[in-house]
């Protein structure tokens, strides 16, 4: 079996929680030697998919948990969920469109999933509508051994 590292954290939904999340990410990356730009892209779609929380989960002013997983494996593979008990999201397909928002158009450019897909190998969205949505982010990074 290869050797694999995983760690769970649980926080609430508050604004200042995103910079917390994406350096959760970078820290626990580094000992895989990631190059700078896919430092970048994980860290850009861990705060993607947070912030969509932040804004779209929780109604009002509400606050909820934000679940965040990650696992590492010895040969590279960054695997990264982020759940909540939100709202849910009606129909993902759509959602995961470019441009497509609910928020208000003139804050909100509905590039959230489209950047997360760009970045990332791959993106599964899994949502059930008014119990919460679970996105996965996953990677390979691109390792040179015997260097
Ligand atoms: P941007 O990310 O560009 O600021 P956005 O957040 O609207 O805008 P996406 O991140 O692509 O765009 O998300 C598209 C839509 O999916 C959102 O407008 C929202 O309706 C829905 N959505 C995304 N994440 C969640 C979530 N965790 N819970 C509920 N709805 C969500
Ligand atoms: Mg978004």
């Amino acid at each position: 079996m290869e050797r694999t590292n995983r760690i769970k954290v649980e926080m609430l939904s508050r604004s200042e929680n995103e910079a917390i999340a994406r350096n959760i990410a970078a820290v626990f990356i580094t000992p895989l030697d990631p190059t700078m730009e896919e430092m970048t892209e994980i860290k850009t779609a861990v705060s993607e998919a947070v912030s969509n929380v932040m804004l779209h989960a929780y109604k009002g002013d509400q606050e909820g948990p934000i679940y965040l997983e990650m696992e590492t494996t010895e040969s590279g593979k960054v695997t990264i969920t982020v759940e909540d008990r939100g709202v849910g999201i009606d129909d993902v397909q759509k959602a995961m469109e470019p441009l497509f928002t609910t928020g208000d158009s003139r804050e909100r450019s509905g590039m959230g999933f489209t950047v997360m897909e760009s970045f990332m190998d791959k993106v599964l969205v899994d949502s059930s509508p008014g119990k919460g949505t679970k996105v996965t982010l996953i990677k390979s990074l691109d390792r040179v051994y015997g260097f």
